[in-house]
């Protein structure tokens, strides 16, 4: 079964908690992070109570967000030149509204408060992706980079010959090559392609740096990665060892994967492509980040044919249409004594392309209100990929539920990596047990040894090849905001650090005239990325923690929490807290644990572990 690897997008929302959180596709496209700022205050006396600013700011947010929501909506599922005005119009005035909150904010910093206040104040303050420098030049300089990078990676097309429209292709025709050619060539000459597009923004991005440093600084933070890693209700240097903890915990079996990947590839390719002692070249991996290789499963396929999950084959040959499919997925959510969705969910969300009208299609999570009017844009059709996109979004949109009687403050995930862990829980339950029970699936002979091997190698090429890639992101930006890596370093670091953690390496010889790590979208719009880490963490130890409240007794792949309500009722104590107190408080509430923990993942892909370790046995791993 494939995974979905999702990215979270936050519409307008640069400085403070999410209320619309979207969606996924597997190469991680996240459409936007806001980065206009304004001027804000120095701090002062403040003239009303902490806890006055906060039941004020809840109230203010709660007023603009509708409004905000709304313009949204119409803008993404009806784009014209008007809706367009409209929306931005909307964002100017919420973005306003943030910074004077932001700013007034400042003045709290030392005063005694409850506890639920001092989190309201780490939830309106801390983590936040950027803040506005105190200098009104320095704040347009930020905004108009910010644009003009994202604007770079955007419309960026590679060329061959003159620029006429037959001779250019964008990411979305490169990256089919990357996941279909199994020509060595072809696939280095899209590669290069795509890689020569962010030079052109290197400089931009070194000045956004700086700039943004200094917004960081205005609120009091060394620089920008310190602020973003503040959100996790711990100090920030805790927090980075935790994610290398983690991540220590989980490095022998992604390098065993690796091992058995790059001996497959060794065999197609040919010993002087692909040496057995050598990071793998960064373009065979079916992906253009070498982030995600479920596209060269061909490649790799333990035993041939063996135990194929053909959802695709029963939606079409059953003809499920788009409400069919969500209805199947919100069955799943019910069928654990959550509630049924809202009827204006049916009636307002778009869940079909519609024929007469340009719309974003990128599939997305929608809390209109702050309450019970909950949307889904998602042109569904009937294939897998889709299939399992609805069950990750409707795990954001059950969040939204769980948590819209907080104030507005405290309705977000218990941490970012939350958010996106809950509709993959879910599809770790979507085993091949439960696509029988729901009659997608008409015989049971997926279980078979060889067959649990192939889905565990398939899940595995997402999501244990995803986790070195997940961390180093941010480890390396973290580096880059601290001035640890220099501007002059910028693609030998990224570099180092991609052969460290990922065991690949630049298929040619690569520059300081290069930008390589500029080839990613979340480096141009300047999304923090080790959220995705954590949620590939987290979701195996919901799972977990799930399975056993269900009572289930077997190997943990096998598990499916349908239908059990004991299961339901912890997630529901998961997923009602929202971001009211610390997430390590959430997380003992309802699993009995503060810590995450790798331990779930590792006993998930226990069998195709062991196989690999068979596999390997006899070859030098490492790099
Ligand atoms: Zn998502």
């Amino acid at each position: 079964m494939k995974s979905i690897l999702c990215a979270k997008k936050i519409l307008v929302l640069a400085v403070i908690a999410p209320l619309l959180i979207s969606a996924c596709d597997k190469k991680e496209k996240v459409s936007e992070s806001g980065n206009e700022t304004t001027s804000i205050s120095v701090a002062s006396t403040p003239s009303i109570s902490p806890d006055d600013f906060i039941a004020d700011a809840n109230k203010k947010l709660d007023a603009a967000t509708l409004e905000n929501n709304s313009a949204q909506w119409v803008y993404e599922t009806y784009i014209n030149d008007d809706s367009g005005l409209l929306a931005a119009k909307s964002n100017e005035r919420f973005l306003t509204l943030q910074k004077e909150l932001l700013a007034e904010a400042r003045d709290y910093q030392t005063l005694p408060m409850s506890a639920a206040t001092a989190k309201a104040f780490t939830n309106l303050t801390k983590g936040k992706e950027l803040l506005p420098p105190d200098n009104a030049a320095d704040i347009a300089e930020l905004a108009n980079l910010g644009t003009k990078m994202s604007g770079i990676y955007g419309s960026a097309k590679y060329c061959k010959g003159d620029k006429t429209e037959k001779n250019c292709r964008d990411l979305t025709a490169l990256s089919a090559v990357m996941s279909t050619s199994r020509n060595y060539d072809e696939l280095l000459d899209a590669w290069t392609g795509w890689h020569s597009i962010s030079p052109a923004y290197r400089k931009d991005y070194e000045r956004y740096i700086a700039l943004a440093n200094s917004g960081a600084k205005a609120y009091g933070f060394n620089d920008l990665g310190a602020s973003w890693r503040s959100g996790y209700d711990m100090p920030a240097a805790d927090f980075e060892l935790e994610v290398e903890r983690l991540w220590n915990q989980v490095e022998p079996l992604y390098k065993s994967l690796q091992c058995k990947v790059r001996s497959d590839l060794s065999k197609h390719y040919g010993a002087d492509k692909v040496p057995l002692d050598k990071p793998i070249p960064a373009h065979l991996l079916g992906d253009m980040w070498s982030q995600q290789w479920s596209d060269i499963y061909d490649l790799v396929e333990p035993y041939p044919g063996a135990g194929k999950l053909d959802i695709t084959g029963a939606l079409v040959k059953q003809k499920k249409d788009a409400v069919q499919i969500a209805k199947i997925a919100e069955n799943f959510f019910v069928s654990l004594g959550l509630q049924k969705l809202p009827d204006s969910f049916w009636q307002k969300s778009m869940l079909t392309k519609p024929r007469d009208r340009e719309v974003e299609c990128h599939a997305s999570a929608w809390s209109m209100d702050a309450k019970n009017d909950v949307r889904i844009k998602e042109c569904i059709q009937p294939n897998e990929t889709e299939f399992l996109t609805i069950h990750h979004e409707l795990g954001h949109v059950y969040y939204f539920l769980a948590y819209n009687n907080l104030p507005f403050l405290f309705q977000n995930g218990a941490h970012d990596g939350f958010h996106e862990a809950i509709g993959d829980t879910i599809m770790l339950s979507i085993t091949p047990d439960y696509l029988t029970k729901v009659g997608l699936l008409d015989k049971t002979a997926a279980s078979n040894e060889h067959a649990v091997i192939n889905q565990q190698m398939r899940m595995a090429l997402d999501k244990i090849a995803f986790l070195p890639f997940g961390k180093l992101i941010d480890q390396w930006r973290w580096k880059v905001y601290s001035g640890e890596i220099k501007p002059e370093d910028y693609n030998k670091s990224w570099w180092q650090l991609r052969t460290q953690y990922q065991g690949i390496a630049a298929p040619v010889a690569r520059s300081e005239s290069d930008f390589d790590a500029g080839a990613k979208y979340h480096i141009a719009a300047n999304v923090p990325y080790t959220r995705y880490f954590l949620a590939h963490i987290l979701q195996f130890q919901f799972h977990k923690a799930l399975c056993d409240a269900a009572g289930f007794k077997g190997p943990l792949y096998q598990c499916s929490i349908y239908d059990n309500k004991a299961a339901g009722e912890k997630l529901q104590t998961l997923l009602a807290a929202g971001a009211s107190q610390p997430w390590q408080d959430t997380l003992e509430a309802a699993i009995g644990t503060r810590k995450m923990d790798a331990s779930a993942i590792l006993e998930y892909f226990a069998p195709l572990s062991a196989w690999l370790n068979e596999q390997n046995k006899h070859q030098a791993c490492g790099w």
